[in-house]
Parts: structure tokens; C-alpha cells; sequence
């Protein structure tokens, strides 16, 4: 498949193709700083299927971890559009930044639900 998306403000691009790694959400509370508070909503998808189309992100990586993973956004206007595990030969894209995120399609697994917060809706409480 493939994925073209970029930042609220359009000064970066990206494309990305290939199968999918996974397909999840996450509740951990590291990600509900990006997300605003929600899950995030990631698909994984191979690196040498990934390139910026346009503009260069900036980076951010916390050093005060053993193994911190490397967020990138636009230095515009902050959006976050992917993070870089070490070890993990794949973007992990956030699918808010997906040209069309009903590319998606639904979650495969809810990761990290120990983390999950009461205002969270699950497929249960949403009562889909
Ligand atoms: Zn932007």
C-alpha cells in the first residue's frame, strides 16, 4: 500500500510504501503528550519504503533515556509525524497525519492499556 501525508501546515511531505508492520493504538502516557491526550493511533511501515517528499523535519530525542526513540515533526507548526525506534528498521507513522486516514482502517491490537485513562472510549464503552 501506499500512505502520502504531511503536517497541518503542508511544509512537510512524506510517502510511504510497502506492506504494513502493524497497525495499532497506543495508551501509554508517554504518547498522550503527542496525541493530546487520546490514544495514538500508529501503522509501522517499512524504512526503505519511506521518504520526505517535501521539507525536512526536526527531531527530538529525550537524553536523558537509555534508549530514547526520535520523534520528528515540523518545525512550522509542530506537527508530530512520526517516531524511529532504535533497533526497529521502520517509521512509525501517526495516522492524524495520513492525506487519508480511513487508510487505517482499524486498529489491530490496543497497546499499553495499563496506561489507559477513564475518558479513554474503548470499542466497549463507545458501544461500537
Ligand atoms: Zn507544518
Amino acid at each position: 500500500m501506499k500512505i502520502e501525508g504531511g503536517c497541518y501546515c503542508g511544509a512537510v511531505r512524506y510517502a510511504a510504501e510497502g506492506k504494513p508492520v502493524m497497525k495499532a493504538q497506543c495508551h501509554c502516557r508517554q504518547r498522550q503528550y503527542f496525541s493530546g491526550g487520546a490514544p495514538n493511533m500508529f501503522m509501522i511501515m517499512p524504512a526503505d519504503g519511506f521518504a520526505y517528499t517535501k521539507g525536512e523535519p526536526r527531531r527530538f530525542a529525550r537524553k536523558d533515556l537509555l534508549t530514547p526513540r526520535t520523534r520528528e515533526f515540523c518545525g512550522e507548526c509542530g506537527t508530530h509525524l512520526l517516531t524511529l525506534r532504535p533497533g526497529l528498521d521502520a517509521v512509525i507513522l501517526k495516522v492524524g497525519t495520513f492525506d487519508d486516514p480511513s487508510q487505517f482502517g482499524l486498529p489491530r491490537a490496543a497497546i499499553f492499556t495499563e496506561d489507559k485513562q477513564a475518558f479513554h472510549c474503548s470499542r466497549r464503552t463507545a458501544g461500537v
